[in-house]
């Protein structure tokens, strides 16, 4: 077994990061497998090095241990890149031409009634500049200068025609979910891609990447078997495994767990500095009241 932790070091770690930590981490060593660091810099104007070093020493005041060089997103711009290449080289992805506006005018249009649907990167993409045949194309070099959606639709059937065990039994992709909230096999199937996630944004203008796209190579560059992570990330997931798909990586299995909240309910965010590790360690808090606080 091997996990990790992946945090984004764009702000202070809080309680509902180290019960995410120190989850995975357990899980790992509870298995005699590993625990795997990462920090997820792509936004490289949110990320500062302060945050990255507090990641670090807040991870070792807990107890925590990980295996093996942390992997650094800002360093793995190439690999990104060259996925990016393969998918445009099979016409997954086309240039995003039409700005916010035209999406948002799209979105409000009145469609007999109904309300867009909400994907996991918000209201699903109304296709409004999508081309009618694919771009991507060997002989075309692909753009750098907007954002790549990957045409969804298109991307589902590759990926079944990939995996034709997948497709004969007609219910799509599928992972398997330990998280309580969902255990089980997870299927989507290709009408789900295309009415509940769209056509998502694989790589951004400014970032020549994307969350979806780094996330998967990561974890299979790093031999991760079982992603760890909050509830917020479960129907990325469906992304993630599809993205798998296409570019021939293992699926992990996958725990999502509960997040941590306020005691309005409302869950932890990075700007709550008030449930920042750092504010209780300086409150005199040990790493077992920690633990306590989050429930483990
Ligand atoms: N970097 C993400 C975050 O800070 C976590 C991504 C993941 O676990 O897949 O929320």
């Amino acid at each position: 077994m091997r996990t990790r932790f992946a945090p984004s070091p764009t702000g202070p770690l809080h309680l509902g990061h180290a019960y995410s930590a120190i989850l995975a981490h357990d899980m790992a060593r509870a298995a005699g497998g590993q625990f795997l660091l990462r920090i997820e810099d792509i936004d490289q104007a949110r990320a500062k090095p302060e945050w990255e070093h507090q990641i670090y020493d807040d991870l070792r005041w807990l107890g925590l241990s990980w295996d093996g060089p942390v992997m650094r997103q800002s360093e793995r711009m190439a690999a990104y890149d060259s996925a990016l290449d393969r998918l445009w080289r099979r016409g997954l992805l086309y240039p995003c031409t039409c700005s916010r506006r035209d999406i948002a005018d799209a979105l409000s249009a009145p469609q007999e009634g109904t309300s867009p649907a909400i994907g996991p990167d918000g209201p699903v993409y109304p296709g409004t500049c999508r081309p009618d045949a694919p771009t991507g194309h060997p002989a075309r070099p692909r753009p750098k200068t907007h954002h790549l959606r990957l045409d969804i639709a298109a991307a589902c059937l590759a990926s079944l025609n990939d995996s034709p065990g997948a497709a004969d039994n007609g219910s799509g992709l599928a992972f398997m979910e330990t998280g309580a909230a969902h255990a089980g096999p997870v299927s989507t199937s290709c009408h789900a891609y295309e009415t509940q996630v769209g056509d998502i944004v694989l790589s951004r203008r400014d970032f020549g990447t994307s969350y979806h796209l780094s996330v998967v190579l990561d974890d299979a560059a790093q031999g991760i078997t079982h992603v760890t992570r909050g509830d917020d990330l479960f129907d990325a997931t469906r992304i993630h495994v599809l993205l798998e798909s296409l570019l021939g990586l293992p699926t992990p299995i996958y725990h999502h767990h509960p997040l941590i909240r306020d005691e309005t309910g409302k869950r932890l965010a990075k700007r709550d500095d008030a449930r920042a590790i750092a504010r209780y360690r300086a409150d005199g808090a040990s790493p077992n009241d920690i633990r306590r606080m989050v429930g483990l």
